[in-house]
């Protein structure tokens, strides 16, 4: 037995699964398989403590035991329990079991004085319909993944296209070693602009893969594949270098820019990354108040106490931090005061409801007041329409990004702009991005 919960633990379970496999054969019954993990519990175990999240883990397994029976309960790992319903599943019962699970974890809890509450993602399996005996936890894994990426708090049954992507993403991230090693990824820069002026004042760096056979795959598909998988901090260490590098070489061509890199919440967590980017910098001699650290507004607030550690030494080091994606996540107020950041973005999801949305314009408001009065940059990102520009404006936005004014281009494209004018619309590059003398040829 697991000690901690005195749950049956994934041993156990299994030798249980397996008598069951075989009575649901002779009886040709169905079983239903639920695969519970919490949304967010590394978070609290670091917030509130080992022996806070101790707790909780009880707590959780006393309320998942009191709702299994007839059914069966286990701790499969860390945070995650296995249930089964021995007989006679169908898919309305399984969710309505999974419902359960989602409101009686919902409830609060008091651990040691203080309220806390989780939210979890479920995964169903049904047998045989989803798979043999084999199979079946791991299809009722790749279902919870599909819920947990769509934000968690929710179930989802097994479908047979979550493992076909699999099977396609083993391949990817095969090809994603191997474009890493022969150098295949390239850095596109998206310029962002100042709002009063409309002044180009920096770049953002955003990543490429034209794949060989597959033609140009998104970032969208392969950092989070990138970060599943345990790649994301060799990409990141690409990134930090080649950036650094291209800093180096337009300023050779005269072209002092300044470059915003977006940083993983795995790159947060190694332990030498401050160091890296201190060293690449060092290496390209480089200021570094010309990068731009973006992280996300949800991994900013995940995993707070490292997150504090690394923003303190970045700024400590002299570069600028810049929370992403911002208004998506749940910020607490008095953490965002605490950490040394210097912008909000605000996310694109917002800036496309303008026009139409009350209330995308209350919050992109808000945001920019917010950012006001803590003393931030905002920038809003995504900006595509001429109706979004005036808005934006119009509520004192400081800085603005997208499609309208530059997609994001080539360090070639972008430093012939630069020099030439010559681009998709005409706009300057603010003095400060050039040095006194200008070179005759890039
Ligand atoms: P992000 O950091 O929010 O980057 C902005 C994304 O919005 C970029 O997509 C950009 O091309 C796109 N975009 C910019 N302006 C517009 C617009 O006007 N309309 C629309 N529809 N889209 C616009 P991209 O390059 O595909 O990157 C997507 C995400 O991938 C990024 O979101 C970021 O989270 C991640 N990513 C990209 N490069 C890196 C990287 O080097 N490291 C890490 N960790 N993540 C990266
Ligand atoms: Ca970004
Ligand atoms: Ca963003």
């Amino acid at each position: 037995r697991d000690p901690l919960t005195e749950l049956p633990n994934r041993q156990i379970f299994e030798g249980m699964l397996a008598q069951a496999f075989q009575r649901a054969d002779a009886t040709q019954a169905k079983l239903g398989l639920l695969l519970i993990n919490l949304d967010g519990f590394k978070g609290i175990n670091e917030t509130l403590g080992h022996r806070i999240g101790d707790r909780l883990l009880r707590e959780v397994a006393a309320r998942l035991r009191s709702l299994a029976q007839p059914h069966m309960v286990a701790r499969q790992g860390a945070d995650e329990f296995l249930m089964l319903i021995p007989n006679d599943a169908s898919p309305q019962v399984a969710a309505e079991l999974a419902s359960s699970v989602l409101v009686s974890l919902g409830k609060p809890c008091l651990l040691d004085g203080r309220e806390a509450s989780v939210t979890c993602s479920i995964g169903i399996a049904l047998y045989p319909d989803d798979g043999g005996a084999s199979a079946l936890i791991a299809h009722a894994d790749a279902a919870m993944r599909f819920a947990k990426s769509s934000g968690g708090a929710a179930y989802c049954f097994f479908e047979s296209r979550m493992v076909d992507g699999f099977r396609d993403q083993a391949e990817v991230l095969r090809d994603l070693r191997r474009a890493l090693a022969l150098g295949e990824l390239e850095l596109f820069y998206q310029p962002k602009i100042h709002a009063p002026t409309g002044e180009i004042t920096g770049a953002e760096a955003l990543m490429r893969w034209q794949h060989p056979r597959r033609g140009m795959i998104s970032p969208v598909e392969f950092i989070p594949l990138a970060e599943r998988f345990g790649l994301i901090c060799q990409l990141g260490n690409w990134l930090i270098d080649e950036v650094c590098r291209q800093i180096h070489a337009w300023r050779d061509t005269g072209l002092r820019m300044r470059v915003a890199i977006n940083l993983s919440v795995h790159q947060l967590r190694q332990p030498d990354l401050v160091e890296r980017i201190a060293k690449a910098l060092h290496a390209n001699e480089i200021n570094p108040s010309l990068l731009t650290c973006e992280i996300t507004e949800t991994v900013a607030m995940e995993d707070t106490e490292t997150t504090i550690r690394v923003f303190h030494q970045l700024a400590k080091l002299g570069v600028s931090i810049s929370i992403d994606d911002f208004g998506t996540g749940h910020s607490s107020l008095s953490y965002l005061r605490k950490l040394p950041a210097s912008e909000l973005k605000i996310d694109r999801s917002f800036v496309l409801d303008l026009e139409t949305s009350e209330d995308a314009r209350k919050v992109a408001s808000a945001v920019i007041n917010l950012a006001k009065s803590l003393d931030l940059k905002v920038v809003a990102e995504g900006v595509e329409t001429e109706g979004q520009n005036r808005i934006l404006r119009e509520f004192g936005c400081d800085q603005l990004q997208g499609y309208l004014f530059a997609k994001p281009m080539s360090a070639r494209a972008l430093a012939l702009w630069a020099m030439d004018d010559v681009g998709p619309r005409t706009m300057n590059f603010r003095d400060s991005l050039f040095k006194a003398t200008q070179p005759a040829e890039l």
